[in-house]
């Protein structure tokens, strides 16, 4: 099957206008898992036809972040794609792939040092404070400005996002209540590897031992919830996953626990919906990875 793909603003445009039907718009920086095409699966349910976006946004990545050496594997998506639509038996006029250009989705350019940085970038005051917002500044800000142009560009009905980066699901539906957007954020669940660890792109830079040992990570999440279920407090479950975890090869970033609107830090007891989360640095000779998860309470 053929998988149509635009590389420009007015050709996604003027196939939008030509359709009849619902959209679902999956936004992904590419490199393909099955986290991905679990979004793009649920997509296809609820919509007539379903754009993925592949672009590797440089507005949520810091100087000394992996923008250059974030996987860049367009065949292999595409390939994906395409064996999803033969397994699923999907015609593939439903499915369009948005691989825009740096330059086509900053028209008026832009420049990777903060400080020299202009123009309209899209800011959600609140529940970016905390845990990925407190330990990447600049990252939602990033987030929130590609996700509003990507709206733009193609008018969907749904965008579809996993709960694998739950700040920015909180974030993202924070942003289309705020700005009155007319559309339909839908959640899903995390897609995990065999031994518990949550998919993700960055699961690419493990050795094999690592991503084995890195099974801790969800492991620990699952006794915070066996603790939440004795009534321990949230410092008690936090001080277990951090003890748990830490080690040569695992550095926390951070272990906490929120509640789950504008993500603000909960002390003593949990109520359910809160949420807990991490972010830890794997530490590898040749490259730290830093990997998050969550779940909720
Ligand atoms: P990314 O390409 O990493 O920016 O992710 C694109 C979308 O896929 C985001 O909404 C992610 O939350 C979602 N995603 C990434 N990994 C997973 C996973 N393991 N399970 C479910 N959704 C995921």
């Amino acid at each position: 099957m053929t998988i149509q793909v635009f590389r420009t603003v007015s050709e996604v445009r003027e196939w939008r206008e030509s359709v009849e039907g619902t959209v679902g718009l999956v936004p992904t920086m590419g490199a393909l898992h099955s986290g991905h095409i679990a979004l793009v699966e649920e997509s296809f349910k609820k919509s007539d036809f379903t754009i993925i976006s592949i672009f590797v946004n440089p507005s949520q990545f810091a100087p000394g972040e992996d923008l250059d050496s974030y996987p860049r594997t367009f065949d292999d998506d595409y390939a994906k794609l395409n064996e999803f639509l033969i397994i699923n038996k999907i015609n593939s006029s439903r499915l369009i792939i948005f691989n825009p250009t740096v330059s086509e989705i900053y028209p008026s350019g832009f420049n990777l040092d903060i400080n020299l940085q202009k123009g309209t970038f899209i800011q959600v005051l609140g529940p970016t404070s905390t845990l990925e917002g407190k330990s990447r500044p600049l990252f939602f800000r990033g987030v929130c400005t590609v996700v509003l142009k990507l709206f733009n560009c193609t008018s969907p009905n749904y965008a579809f996002f996993g709960q694998k980066d739950v700040q920015q699901c909180i974030v993202v539906q924070r942003m289309v209540k705020d700005l009155l957007l007319n559309l339909e954020i839908v959640i899903l669940p995390i897609v995990r590897e065999v031994n518990g660890l949550a998919k993700s792109s960055r699961n690419k830079y493990l050795t094999e031992e690592n991503l084995e040992k890195a099974s801790i990570i969800y492991k620990s999440l699952q006794n915070g919830v066996d603790l939440y279920k004795k009534g321990k407090s949230s410092e008690d479950i936090i001080t277990f996953i951090e003890n748990e975890i830490s080690n040569e090869l695992f550095t926390i970033d951070y272990v906490s626990i929120n509640e789950p609107v504008d993500l603000q830090e909960r002390k003593g007891p949990i109520e359910k919906g809160d949420v807990l989360s991490l972010a830890v640095f794997v530490n590898q000779p040749d490259q730290k990875v830093r990997l998050i998860d969550n779940i909720i309470f």
